[in-house]
């Protein structure tokens, strides 16, 4: 299998070729990409000799092709966003890593569903933006999406586990079987502070995540919960669960990362240490296993697993996520925009972290709510409702 990783150089990216790495009988790297690290790029290439590798930012492309040329590297480099549509939707590559952050995985991955390319899903954002269209499209293309969060990951293996199939677009089977789905949170670094404290919070104390390592973005998410209001709407795409069937726990052990509870009151949970290798590992040997060879989870070490509701007050973004899917159409798109422009903001100090959900709540009250059909119509929503949010935090919100 030729393999196409979106995003090389992110802690997703990183743990792939890790996973990649101690099995490299399977997978050969077809094209690496990367926004601007052109230094570890350029590690990883010389490593892995794929046919191609991306930049987005052209001096960047620039110095990797000079380093490329000195040490006599034949991997072609290419530059800018199209590109990366180019080395995902390729003819010689078999299945793409989406591991970009954020919407710019969107057209990539689209275009790699189209061509019944297989993918392995980490990038969330693009699913949320576009949910329809790529199950649509996947389902005529016969692509095959397999979640690489961990999340959904867990829910994949517990209905094979359960004997149940897993077909995109299909709901019938789990309607049948499944009472409700649960997400487990970690509650990110806030879970205890008190209320009054939230609006100080630095950006720095955001992304410092209280269980692992991860993209500033996501991290970000994680203290708002916006990524686990993702996430249910991720679930509600992926396994056509309805909202009001997916429930999200506060577990910060992260030892349990979904719950089913069948119709007949079995409750199947799925355990591992929190590591994205993992359920990358069971993205890449869908459906059997790879031995990893690495540390498993030691359960005597477990002294407490707790169980409790969310605060809402204290995560607003939840339930803007439930608003957006009871909302339909294009609320989604316009939730991730607004959230994506808002966390970059806060990230450069420009607006308070109690901001973020009051910048999504006016997007989703102000923008056009209407069916976006095509993915020009998704992009369109997408960069309407940017310019909504950069203006509201130019007004000072
Ligand atoms: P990251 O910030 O560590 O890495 C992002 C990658 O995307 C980098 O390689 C970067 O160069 C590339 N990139 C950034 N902007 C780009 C652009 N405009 N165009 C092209 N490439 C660009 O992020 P991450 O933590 O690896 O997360 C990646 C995705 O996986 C996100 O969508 C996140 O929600 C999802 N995810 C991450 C985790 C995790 O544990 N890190 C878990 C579940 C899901
Ligand atoms: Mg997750």
């Amino acid at each position: 299998m030729k393999i196409t990783i979106l995003g090389s150089t992110g802690t997703i990216g990183i743990n792939t070729l890790f996973v990649i790495s101690k099995l490299s009988q399977k997978y050969r790297i077809f094209a690496l990409t990367a926004q601007s690290n052109y230094k570890l790029l350029f590690n990883q290439i010389k490593l892995y000799k794929p046919t191609y590798a991306v930049l987005i930012c052209s001096d960047s492309a620039e110095k990797l092709r000079q380093l490329c040329k000195k040490n006599r590297i034949k991997t072609k480099v290419l530059c800018g966003p199209k590109e990366l549509v180019y080395v995902s939707s390729h003819k010689d590559c078999n299945c793409i890593m989406s591991a970009i952050v954020g919407s710019a995985a969107l057209e990539p991955t689209f275009h790699a569903i189209k061509k019944g390319k297989k993918i392995f899903l980490a990038n969330k954002e693009s699913l949320i933006m576009s949910g329809d269209l790529l199950i649509k499209n996947a389902k005529k293309s016969g692509s095959i999406i397999i979640p690489v969060d961990s999340e959904h990951n867990s829910i994949l293996q517990i209905l094979l586990a359960s004997g149940l199939d897993y077909k995109i677009g299909d709901t019938t089977y789990y309607k049948e079987n499944i009472d409700e789905i649960l997400l487990t949170a970690s509650g990110g670094p806030f879970l205890n502070l008190p209320l009054s404290k939230l609006k100080n919070v630095s950006p720095h104390e955001a992304i410092r995540h209280p269980n692992w390592v991860m993209g500033k973005k996501i991290s970000v998410d994680s203290a708002t919960m916006m990524n686990k209001g993702l996430e249910v709407i991720e679930a509600n795409i992926l396994f056509g669960i309805s909202p009001k069937n997916i429930k999200v726990l506060v577990h910060p052990q992260s030892i349990i990362h979904a719950m089913v509870v069948f119709k007949d009151g079995s409750v199947i949970s799925h355990m591992s240490n929190h590591d994205m290798k993992v359920p990358i590992s069971f993205a890449l040997s869908y459906p059997d296993r790879f031995d990893l060879n690495i540390e498993k989870l030691d359960l005597i070490k477990q002294k407490n697993l707790s169980f409790t509701n969310v605060n809402k007050k204290q995560f607003k973004c939840l339930d803007l996520a439930y608003e957006a899917i009871k909302i339909g159409l294009n609320a989604p798109t316009i939730l991730n925009a607004a959230n994506e422009i808002s966390v970059t903001n806060f990230l450069k100090n420009k607006i308070k972290f109690t901001d973020i959900p009051v910048i999504i709540e006016k997007a989703l009250e102000s923008i056009t709510i209407r069916k976006s059909k095509t993915l020009d119509e998704i992009i369109k929503d997408d960069i309407n409702t940017r310019e909504f949010a950069t203006e509201l935090i130019k007004r000072k919100i």
